[in-house]
């Protein structure tokens, strides 16, 4: 084959929108050099058959950045790339039945405000007046964006292929990928036309994205944790009324979601076209005798519509002219889904060098905007917003099939649902137990999933409303707002403790270790003996990730790190390790448990402990307790007088039965939050991303310019010191109502967006609502006055000193 390219600079497996979009990208960007092989056509998986839906809505900030980028983009697409094409403007209704729904609209208008989109909260007779074909009888409002829209999916996906193909790229269809190998630093891309060599690689594959993953297991990948879901929509045949309607008005009715119920209803041509999403809903290909086909392009389940008879029912009631056509067409198509239902875009976990762009629920609204940082992961490394909430990293190995199909399952039936913040959703539960988890469970515990691992978030008692229902709200208080606040007090009074399996633990030594990482972070090392915060910076001096360093030698190191962040953090470490250093994973081997409160030392001191108890904050020594060996380290992120008990799995129920036995109350991981904020103790992911620099952070103590060595970001947080930070982060004490803020909650100040914030919470020792969050540098001042739009209501803010709301001088946990 003369013309079959034999090197590239980027390889894309799969031509769907996705591929396609990476593929343009990469062209637009000067990376004309690039081959994407397609087995089939182009559009042969999901995207030939998509209603073509393109909605800005996402519950969550990242997504939401890709759609918006997306329907941005689809503007100008045609004229961009001179390929005409059929996208429909149309706007979008989403109803809400309920005070909590129409809060979470309240929510997203605000998110959309800060995005520069204008969603708008109606009542139901304005819902009426936009769709008049509507029953609104028994709505409690809804929310309009003037943006939403459809687009033909086979079209989209072509301009992105014109696109590229015109800036030099080469697309190759009919030509699967069906092998890699690796020679050296290049990756060799295996098809039946001949070999590509190529620098990168990335998983484009769509529904197929699990079986192409297996190829790259010899090089340390993993099983993509994914499952193929049925996804069905209809066509009606035309409906006179609608087609009347359209003609006079010179438009189509907005696109309807009934988000309570679970559907999404548009017009398509003069006929209306139904999708639910299901809670009977089917997953396929996930049993023996079913097996995924070698190849199912252009290919459709057959009908199952009595799976749809309910929601078919409430539409009809909905917009009664539904009723009147017949059905012309079902679509019965393969969806991927991964465990959450949001897609994975950037590094393939485990494997240099190759990246992944695949598990798409809403590829044809997010295509766009996964191109965009699909490119951005491979030509940089990194990316312009903090994409977490979609890095293939967040998962690690608890995601077995059974927890993948329990998820895909629950998530697929709950497309729309709110996701309430204390709920804990059932499926697929119970992947990783600490050593004390039955202890736990008969203590009351209200467990939690992180990572897997399974911890209290409050402990219940005897009578309490631990029901599912009782967490269908966004209020701060329900029934475990009494025992969040009693565990808090015991913590501030007395002492508690937190069985915490899974922090993500590594081991670093070898001669060298610690000036190499003094070249990773941007602060200064512990001394031997001496554990501190070390913060990892990107190019741009962004906060790629924190981990504390236990310092056991001279180049002997444990790095402890969240249990969220095992593969992210291990992959920044484990890139270009030098020869001679080892790093190894021990997070299943041992556990945690932090024993805190001002009666904390006299707990030791009772139970025999052979440590120095008189030993400073941020010490660390080997140690037994009750005789047990453990390793103590003095910290506590609750911010009291503490210790965090180290020990091997074996040694932890011993240790935790004479903590616990020696009056230690156990509290969970909502009291510790509600207590690090009264500290100022930043969260990974949610206060420290890629999208704030570490001096916006406020973390400038962790920083040291002078140091003799380079690290990454130097440069970037030279300049910016130079220069001035443009924002800053705050600790704001809110003049909340029943809730408190939300994550990407915006702040207001003089009519205008000024910032967002990262967390919030109450505070039960300053008894007050507390945000974290980002502001202009110029209004970072303490006293002053800003608002926090909370689920739609403004409420007044005062920004605070640069210290701790709770015990300012750090008296207590220095005692
Ligand atoms: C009925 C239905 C309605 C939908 N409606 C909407 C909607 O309204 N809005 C919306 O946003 N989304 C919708 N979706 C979802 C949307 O279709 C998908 O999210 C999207 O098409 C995924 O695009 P993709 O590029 O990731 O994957 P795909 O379109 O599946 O593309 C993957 C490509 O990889 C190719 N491939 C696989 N293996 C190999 C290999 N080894 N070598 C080379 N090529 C390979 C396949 O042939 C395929 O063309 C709908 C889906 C269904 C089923």
């Amino acid at each position: 084959m003369a013309d079959f390219p034999t090197t590239a600079r980027v390889v894309i497996i799969g031509g769907g929108v996705v591929g396609t979009s990476t593929l343009y990208h990469l062209a637009k960007a000067g990376w004309a050099d690039c081959v994407l092989l397609e087995k089939n056509e182009l559009t042969a998986g999901s995207t030939w058959h998509a209603a073509g839906n393109v909605p800005n809505f996402a519950g969550s900030w990242a997504v939401m950045n890709m759609q918006r980028y997306a329907a941005a983009m689809y503007r100008t697409l045609g004229e961009d790339v001179n390929y005409p094409m059929n996208y429909h403007v149309t706007g979008s209704i989403r109803l809400g039945h309920s005070k909590e729904r129409m809060q979470e609209f309240e929510r997203v208008a605000s998110m959309g405000a800060y995005q520069g989109l204008e969603m708008t909260i109606c009542t139901p007779d304005e819902l009426k007046e936009m769709h008049p074909f509507m029953e609104t009888h028994d709505l409690a409002g809804g929310l309009w964006d003037p943006l939403d829209g459809d687009i033909d999916p086979a079209q989209l996906t072509q301009a992105m292929a014109k696109g590229a193909r015109d800036l030099g790229a080469r697309i190759e269809r009919f030509c699967p990928a069906i092998g890699i190998e690796r020679d050296g630093d290049e990756w060799i891309v295996k098809t039946p036309k001949g070999d590509i060599r190529c620098e990168y690689v990335a998983n484009c594959a769509g529904y197929y994205a699990q079986r192409v993953g297996e190829m790259f297991k010899p090089f340390g990948g993993r099983t993509v944790p994914m499952v193929t879901m049925s996804h069905q929509y209809f066509l009606t045949e035309p409906i006179p009324e609608l087609e009347a309607w359209t003609k006079e008005k010179g438009h189509k009715v907005p696109l309807l979601r009934d988000v309570d119920t679970s559907y999404y209803l548009r017009q398509d041509k003069s006929g209306l076209n139904l999708g639910p999403y299901e809670r009977n809903c089917k997953a396929h290909w996930v049993t023996p005798d079913d097996p995924m086909p070698e190849d199912f392009s252009f290919q459709l389940y057959p009908d199952d519509l009595e799976r749809l008879e309910y929601y078919i029912e409430d539409a009809m009631a909905r917009v009664p002219i539904l009723g009147t056509a017949g059905v012309g067409r079902n679509i019965n198509g393969p969806i991927p889904y991964a465990p959450d239902g949001l897609p994975m875009v950037g590094p393939m976990p485990g494997v240099r060098n190759a990246f992944e762009g695949h598990c798409f629920t809403f590829g044809i609204a997010q295509g766009g905007g996964a191109g965009k940082v699909l490119s951005e992961w491979i030509m940089h490394g990194e990316t312009e917003m903090d994409m977490w909430a979609v890095d293939p990293r967040r998962y690690t190995d608890y995601t077995d099939h059974d927890h993948c199909l329990a998820k895909a399952l629950e998530t697929y039936g709950h497309e729309y649902a709110m996701h309430f913040p204390h709920h804990a959703w059932p499926a697929g539960r119970d992947k990783k137990l600490s050593p004390v988890h039955d202890r736990v469970i008969a203590a009351g515990g209200q467990m939690g999933a992180y990572n897997g691992w399974e911890r209290a978030n409050w402990f219940a008692q005897e009578g309490d409303d631990t029901s599912e229902e009782s967490t269908q709200t966004w209020d701060r208080n329900g029934p475990w707002a009494k025992r969040v606040k009693e565990e808090v007090e015991a913590v501030r009074d007395s002492v508690g403790v937190l069985d915490l399996p899974g922090f993500s633990r590594f081991n670093l030594s070898g001669e060298g270790a610690a000036e190499w990482l003094r070249g990773r972070i941007a602060g200064a090392l512990p001394k031997v003996g001496r554990m501190n915060l070390a913060y990892f910076p990107d190019s741009r001096g962004r906060i790629l990730t924190e981990m504390s360093l236990m310092r056991h030698g001279e180049d002997h190191f444990t790095l402890i790190t969240a249990a969220t962040a095992q593969w992210h953090d291990y992959e920044i470490l484990s890139r270009n390790l030098p020869d001679g250093l080892s790093l190894t994973d021990h997070t299943t081997e041992y556990s945690t448990l932090i024993v805190t409160g001002p009666k904390s030392r006299d707990l030791f001191e009772g139970l025999g402990t052979e440590a120095d108890l008189s030993a400073s904050w941020l010490s660390l020594q080997p140690a037994k307790v009750s005789g047990i060996d453990c390793a103590l380290a003095r910290v506590s992120f609750a911010g009291e007088l503490g210790w965090e008990i180290h020990a091997a799995n074996a040694n932890i129920p011993a240790l935790y039965d004479a903590v616990v036995g020696a009056g230690a109350k156990p509290f969970g991981m909502w009291a510790l939050n509600s207590m690090r904020m009264e500290k100022g103790y930043r969260a990974w992911k949610g206060d420290l991303s890629t999208d704030y620099s570490l001096l916006e952070a406020g973390l400038d103590r962790f920083v040291k310019l002078d140091k003799p060595q380079d690290f990454p970001g130097k440069a970037a947080l030279l300049a910016e010191t130079q220069q001035g930070v443009k924002k800053r982060f705050v600790t704001l004490i809110v003049d909340a109502g029943d809730q408190d803020a939300p994550y990407m909650s915006t702040v207001w100040h003089n009519g205008e967006v000024v910032g967002e914030t990262t967390s919030g919470d109450w505070g039960y020792r300053v008894d007050k609502s507390i945000a974290l969050g980002m502001v202009r540098a110029e209004l970072a001042e303490p006293g002053t006055e800003v608002e926090i739009n909370i689920f739609g209501k403004m409420c007044k803010a005062t920004v605070q000193p640069d210290q701790p709301l709770w015990d300012p001088e750090n008296a207590r946990i220095r005692a």
